[in-house]
């Protein structure tokens, strides 16, 4: 069914309009565009965006819309480096008013049901975990569930971290800062033993992370249909 729904949102895209851009920290941007009333998704999905202002080579990338769909705009972030794409240039470029192209939403990357779920976020794969995250405090987090995040950053930067701080004062969520794989595995390895594949465990990141995770997860015995990862490339 969800493959069907994507297929059939792939091909529809909609020019969006550009608000601002953000700086989050050293070398990530957040870029905001307005939401078309018609527009909606289900908080983890993510677009495929493309630059319509100038022609370059590889015009369109996914990205994770980093909104929930109550915050009633769409919002993607995304580390910028000294020697950007010019794909990221021509993000740098935009001005007020100027448009994308979005196609989507698309993915399954979404909470589907009320298992204890363990969020795992390499870097800047926090991006769909502030959408979900931030959805779930507008509907009030009423059903109780347990929901850590484990957020790994080799530099410490942690964006969005006052509003995880602040989502984190609800009894429901947990949010740990992490800077180093071992501490990670063994974060991960704590919630394994409570919750084994009665757990449901959701990866974003550079894809070689989100891929080792998998792998640790699996051979500590979690089943494969409990996983669901997004893989960013090009990191
Ligand atoms: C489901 C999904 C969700 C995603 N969500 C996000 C997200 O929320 N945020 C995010 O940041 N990414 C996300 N990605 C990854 C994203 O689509 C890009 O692949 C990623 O941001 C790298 O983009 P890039 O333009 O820098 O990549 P590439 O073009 O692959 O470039 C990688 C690196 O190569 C160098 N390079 C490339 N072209 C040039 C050039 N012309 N001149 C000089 N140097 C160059 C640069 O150093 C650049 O950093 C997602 C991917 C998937 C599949």
């Amino acid at each position: 069914m969800s493959f069907f729904q994507d297929m059939f949102s792939i091909f529809k895209k909609r020019e969006l309009s550009f608000i601002e851009s953000r700086k989050e920290s050293e070398d990530v941007y957040s870029f905001l565009f307005e939401r078309d009333k018609d527009l909606t998704w289900k908080a983890g999905q993510y677009g495929l965006f493309s630059i319509t202002h100038k022609t370059i080579k590889n015009p369109t990338k996914p990205f994770s819309l980093a909104a929930a769909p109550t915050e009633n705009i769409v919002k993607i972030t995304t580390r910028i480096s000294d020697d950007p794409s010019d794909f990221k240039k021509a993000l740098l470029e935009l001005k007020q008013e100027m448009k994308v192209k979005m196609s989507g939403p698309v993915g399954s990357f979404y909470l589907q049901d009320n298992s204890p779920t363990l969020l795992i976020a390499g870097g800047i794969g926090i991006t769909p975990f502030r959408s979900i995250l931030k959805q779930l405090e507008a509907e009030g987090n009423h059903d109780g569930k347990q929901r850590k995040l484990l957020y790994l950053d080799g530099k410490k930067s942690y964006i969005f971290k006052n509003e995880l701080d602040e989502m984190a004062n609800h009894p429901s969520l947990t949010v740990t800062y992490l800077d180093s794989r071992d501490d990670l595995h063994q974060e991960i390895d704590t919630f394994n033993t409570l919750y084994k594949n009665n757990g449901k465990y959701f990866i974003a990141g550079p894809k070689s992370l989100v891929d080792s995770i998998s792998t640790h997860l699996q051979n500590n015995q979690i089943s494969k249909r409990n996983i669901k990862k997004d893989a960013f490339f090009g990191y």
